[in-house]
C-alpha cells in the first residue's frame, strides 16, 4: 500500500516537472545535483546553534556558501555584525530577494533525530524553530536561480538577506530602518513547519520593551520609611495593565516577566525591572495600546515616588499579505509537490509522536494545501509575531511553509530541534528551496508577476505609510 502511495507521489511530481520551463528546470537540476552541499550546510549550522545577534559561525557559514558560488557579500549591515547582503547580478533587470535566518533558541539543546529528550549540552542552545533549515533553503534557492540566470541568460539580480535575531524580532526591523531592502521588487521567504502550504496568514504587530524603576534602598524593618520601593512600582504597573486589558481589543496580547524584583525581602529594592511584549493584529491598534502601557508605567512611578527608565528593544509591524505572490508560490508548490518521505521518516515520526500529549493522526504531511485568497478583513493573524512584517510593508512579500517537522511538535521545542537536524527536516528544506527557486525564476522571466505584486502591494498599503517603530538613533540591543 505504502509503495503504491509512493509511486503515486512520484507520478504526481513527475507530471508537474513535465510542464516546467527550461529555465526553471535548470535551477532545479542544479539544486538536485548539489543538494548534498545544502544538507551539509544546514547540518553544520544546526551543530553550531547561536542566539540572536551572536550568530557569528552560522552567519559566516551561510554567507560562505553563497560567496563560494560567486555572490558578492556585504557584511555587518545596519549596525548588526551578523547581518549581510549577498548579491548576484546578471545585467540590468529586476532585483528579487530571499530572506534567510539562522538564530537558535536557549535551553533547547537536543540530539538530532532523537525521539526522546536528550540534550547534547545541558542547558545549551538548539534550533527549536528550524532556522538552520530556513537560512540554508533561502540561500540554496538563490543559488538555483543564479544557475538558471547564467545558463539561460536571464537578466536581473538575486539577493539573499542574512537576517539575524528573528526570535527577538530585531534583525529585519533594524535592517528595514536602514533601507537594506530598498530596490527589491519582490521578496520571498519561508518557514519550516508541519505542512506544505502558502502562508496566507498575517502576524501580530509587537513592541518589546523594558521598564526599569529606580527607587531608594533602606532596611526593610529598621527604616522602611526612608525607602522608595522600585518593586512596588513594578507591581502597581502590572496591576494597572491588568485592569487595562478589559478595555482594549480582544485580539491584543500583553505579557510580561519581572526580570529584576530585588534581592532580599529585608532590603527595600532600589531597582526593579519588568519586560513587556505588547501585541495586536494591526500596528494602528497596537501603538495606542503601547502608549497606554507607557502611561501606566509613568503613573506607577508617580505613585511610588520612583524614577522610570524605559528601554525599547524593538517594535515590528504585522505581515502585509500579497495575493499575486501567494498565487505564484502556490503554483510552484504544486509543481514541486510535497517531500517524499520514506519508511525511516515514518519510523522517526512515530517514535517522536510518543512524546506528544495528543499525537496527530497524520504525522507527516504528504499533501499540498489549497490556497484561499480572502480580503484583508478576513485574514487570519496566527499567534505570534515576526520581523518579516516590516519587510512586507516595504517590499511585496510572499512566504510558504513546508513539512520539515513531525506534525504536533510544539513550537520552540526539543522535538523541533530533533527534526531540524534529521533527514526528515532536510527533505522538507530541499522542497522549500525548490519552490522558492521556481518562484524566483518565474519572477525574473515573467514581469507580469512583478507588476501584479506591486499593484496589490500599493492597494494593501491603502495610503498608509511605514514608520519604523524604532527611533533613528537607537542601535540594535546587543550593540548598545
Ligand atoms: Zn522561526
Amino acid at each position: 500500500m505504502k509503495r503504491l502511495m509512493l509511486l503515486l507521489l512520484l507520478v504526481s511530481v513527475g507530471t508537474g516537472f513535465a510542464k516546467v520551463t527550461k529555465q526553471k528546470r535548470a535551477a532545479w537540476e542544479w539544486m538536485q545535483n548539489n543538494s548534498a552541499s545544502a544538507v551539509e550546510c544546514a547540518g553544520d549550522i544546526w551543530a553550531h546553534p547561536e542566539l540572536g545577534e551572536l550568530e557569528t559561525y552560522s552567519s559566516g557559514r551561510l554567507a560562505g556558501l553563497l560567496e563560494g558560488q560567486g555572490f558578492e557579500i556585504t557584511r555587518d549591515v545596519a549596525g548588526l555584525p551578523t547581518a549581510w547582503v549577498a548579491s548576484f547580478s546578471n545585467g540590468p533587470g529586476p532585483v528579487i530577494g530571499y530572506l534567510a535566518e539562522f538564530d537558535a533558541l536557549p535551553g533547547l539543546s537536543q540530539a538530532a533525530g532523537g525521539t526522546e529528550r536528550k540534550p547534547l549540552v545541558a542547558g545549551g542552545t538548539g534550533h527549536g524553530c528550524g532556522h538552520n533549515l530556513l537560512g540554508t533553503a533561502s540561500a540554496f534557492a538563490a543559488l538555483g536561480v543564479r544557475q538558471a540566470m547564467i545558463q539561460h541568460k536571464l537578466p536581473g539580480t538575486v539577493k539573499v538577506f542574512g537576517c539575524p535575531a528573528e526570535e527577538t524580532l530585531v534583525g529585519k526591523v533594524y535592517m528595514t530602518r536602514e533601507g537594506v531592502f530598498d530596490g527589491v521588487v519582490a521578496m520571498l521567504g519561508w518557514h519550516p513547519g508541519g505542512n506544505n502550504a502558502v502562508t496566507y496568514k498575517s502576524s501580530l504587530a509587537m513592541t518589546s520593551l523594558k521598564f526599569r524603576f529606580h527607587g531608594r534602598t533602606a532596611h526593610g524593618a529598621g527604616d522602611p520609611h526612608h525607602g522608595r520601593s522600585a518593586l512596588d512600582a513594578v507591581e502597581l504597573m502590572s496591576a494597572g495593565v491588568n485592569y487595562m486589558r478589559e478595555h482594549v481589543i480582544d485580539k491584543a496580547r500583553i505579557h510580561y516577566v519581572i526580570t529584576n524584583g530585588g534581592g532580599a525581602p529585608n532590603v527595600v529594592p532600589d531597582i526593579a525591572e519588568v519586560w513587556y511584549y505588547v501585541r495586536a493584529p494591526k500596528t494602528e491598534d497596537q501603538r495606542p495600546i503601547l502608549e497606554w502601557v507607557r502611561q501606566i508605567a509613568e503613573g506607577a512611578a508617580m505613585m511610588t515616588r520612583t524614577r522610570l527608565e524605559e528601554e525599547l528593544l524593538t517594535s515590528g509591524y504585522e505581515v502585509l499579505l500579497n495575493d499575486p505572490l501567494a498565487e505564484l508560490l502556490q503554483e510552484n508548490l504544486e509543481e514541486v509537490g510535497p517531500p517524499l518521505f520514506d519508511e525511516s521518516d515514518w519510523e522517526f515520526a512515530r517514535g517522536l509522536s510518543r512524546s506528544f500529549d495528543e499525537p496527530d493522526s497524520v504525522l507527516l504531511d504528504t499533501t499540498v494545501a489549497e490556497l484561499e485568497i480572502v480580503p484583508p478583513d478576513e485574514w487570519g493573524w496566527g499567534g505570534g509575531s515576526t520581523d518579516d512584517g516590516d519587510v512586507s510593508w516595504n517590499v511585496p512579500y510572499g512566504r510558504i511553509t513546508t513539512a520539515c517537522f513531525v506534525k504536533g511538535s510544539p513550537g520552540h521545542s526539543w522535538q523541533v530541534v530533533s527534526c531540524s537536524g534529521s533527514q526528515t527536516g532536510f527533505k522538507g528544506m530541499l522542497t522549500g528551496a525548490r519552490v522558492l527557486a521556481g518562484a524566483g525564476v518565474d519572477l525574473l522571466q515573467q514581469p507580469k508577476w512583478i507588476e501584479r505584486a506591486r499593484e496589490d502591494f500599493v492597494k494593501k498599503l491603502a495610503g498608509r505609510t511605514y514608520q519604523c517603530g524604532v527611533p533613528d538613533s537607537l542601535p540594535p540591543p546587543h550593540s548598545r
